[in-house]
């Protein structure tokens, strides 16, 4: 790729707008001032708006003053369980003002959901967000598939909807892909010529049309919602021709949180609206920029329910240096799997590192394959991984093209080979029809001694 013809990224002149600055003025110091005073600002609002925020972050009923923006690290993070346990206490409006609530029930959790409440204002800088984002890939003529959850106002799909129709984009709202035949039909028969929608989503339907010898059209696609396989980006770009580009957000975030540029080189933050940190989950003290670690961010003007320094579980670290695209903006590597996957390690040499990422990387270059199940069980001096690889017809060839795969891989083969770790394999057809929600995708790990 030649680097001159790199296309700079889109958020640069809409960021350089809201903070009042000439393009060439949108420099690290400048960012860093404006992220300083609205993290003063948003301090300010929960202090005096939200019981629970008051009681912890202003004790002495003096909200936190901030010299400067490494000075977060002295703030009390916000995590998951926090906004279970006392979400309305987070909440720093009325009812009245909140224009929608959503529920997310994480799979496998009982308890209180996790209730996210935003304002008519947050809401609209949403959609301001995803309207520059989604100019990253798209314009004017183009014709969006939204394959995300859109019938309810306000939803992601009605939001990015709306955010296209005012780029001058036709989307073509869709909503979760469950039916194959169906979500080809209407890509084909509304000539989408870009789509948005999680990896797995997009690779089932690629396989799926190329089952039929069906070749779409597209000549960009966003992956969003999961973490994204390199694998998947490749075999969408060879199946369709088209660019990949990736976003990476959560509704905690607003929906919205950073998305990549034409230099595919890490995710663009959302400066205006999200401080992100990265810190190391064991101590939680901040990392170094390039080092890994867990990410954390602090919204910047939301008003319904901020949150401060909240706990995301998604790995990943801020990567040094402007982007080859020319920006200034912070980056975000691509999210290298969940957090939550990684405390199963019992102990040094006893079994490999497994996680999402790597078993991605290694099951879905595999042709047939659109999706898999993997569990790990660990012990003290054996593993058992057990994979189900999911296709869409039955497939001889899949068994032991996943056992050749997982056996030619570093950490999986050597162990397997020397006996620490035991593998098993089956596979499954899953029809026209995808079964997997909206949630992130993350192995299922448990802890059990010899014996079990
Ligand atoms: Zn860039």
């Amino acid at each position: 790729m030649n680097d001159t013809a790199l296309r700079r990224t889109p958020l640069d002149p809409w960021i350089a707008e809201t903070l009042g600055v000439a393009l060439t003025e949108l420099t690290p110091a400048a960012l860093e001032a404006f992220q300083l005073q609205r993290l003063g600002a948003t301090l300010d609002w929960v202090c005096h708006k939200s019981a629970y925020y008051r009681a912890r972050l202003a004790p002495d009923g003096r909200p936190p003053r901030l010299e400067e923006l490494s000075a977060m690290s002295r703030l009390p993070f916000t995590t998951a369980d926090d906004l279970r346990a006392h979400g309305g206490q987070l909440l720093c409006v009325s009812q009245d003002e909140v224009a929608r609530v959503v529920t997310l029930q994480s799979s496998g959790t009982t308890g209180p959901p996790k209730r996210l409440h935003f304002t008519r204002d947050d809401q609209e800088a949403t959609l301001d967000f995803f309207h520059h984002g989604m100019s990253t890939l798209v314009g004017p003529g183009d014709r969006v598939a939204v394959l995300l959850p859109g019938e309810v106002a306000g939803s992601v799909g009605a939001l990015l909807a709306l955010a296209l129709r005012r780029l001058g984009v036709t989307p073509i709202p869709h909503g979760f892909l469950r039916e194959l035949p169906r979500a080809l039909e209407v890509l084909q028969r509304e000539g989408a010529t870009s789509l948005v929608g999680t990896p797995v989503q997009a690779l089932a339907l690629a396989r799926y049309a190329s089952m039929r010898g069906i070749r779409l059209e597209l000549r960009t696609a966003l992956l969003t919602t999961d973490h994204v396989p390199d694998a998947i980006v490749r075999t969408l770009a060879r199946e369709w021709g088209c660019e990949v580009f990736e976003h990476y957000g959560m509704t905690e975030m607003g929906l919205g949180g950073a998305v990549d540029c034409a230099a595919h080189a890490g995710y663009h933050l959302r400066v205006p609206e999200l401080f992100f940190e990265v810190i190391d989950p064991a101590t939680g003290q901040p990392v170094p920029v390039g080092t890994p670690g867990e990410v954390v961010f602090t919204t910047l003007s939301r008003r319904g329910m901020p949150l401060i320094r909240y706990r995301t579980g998604d790995r990943s670290r801020l990567l040094p240096g402007p982007c080859p695209c020319g920006s200034p903006l912070p980056r975000l590597e691509r999210v290298r799997g969940r957090l939550a996957e990684a405390p199963t390690r019992t102990g040094p040499g006893e079994a490999p590192e497994i996680n999402t990422p790597a078993l991605d990387e290694l099951l879905f270059p595999i042709p047939g394959v659109v999706d898999y199940r993997a569990t790990l069980r660990r012990g003290p001096s054996r593993a058992q991984l057990s994979v189900m690889a999911l296709s869409l017809r039955p497939d001889e060839a899949l068994i032991p093209a996943v056992e050749a795969a997982l056996d030619g891989s570093e950490t999986i083969g050597a162990a397997w080979r020397a006996g620490r770790i035991a593998v098993t394999v089956a596979t499954e057809a899953l029809g026209d029809r995808l079964v997997r929600g909206p949630e992130k995708r993350s192995l299922e790990g448990l802890e059990v001694r010899d014996g079990e």
